[in-house]
């Protein structure tokens, strides 16, 4: 049976969801393309959290 991708029915499109927006308070990410939003793990939002903060230190080196 070719049932295994039967997941992909709830899907819009194909989206692979590689744009998305961070919300590292919620600790949520939602897409920008399918507006498809979870539950990040802790791993993403270490990661998350780091880049926005390394941006943050950037702009603010920038203006002093
Ligand atoms: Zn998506």
């Amino acid at each position: 049976m070719d049932d295994d991708n039967s997941d992909y029915l709830d899907e819009p499109d194909d989206c692979d969801c590689e744009d998305y927006d961070a919300d590292i308070l919620e600790g949520r990410a939602r897409c920008f393309r399918c507006g498809r939003s979870w539950r990040m793990t802790t791993q993403q939002l270490s990661a998350e959290t780091r880049w926005q903060a390394s941006m943050f230190e950037a702009s603010d080196a920038d203006i002093a």
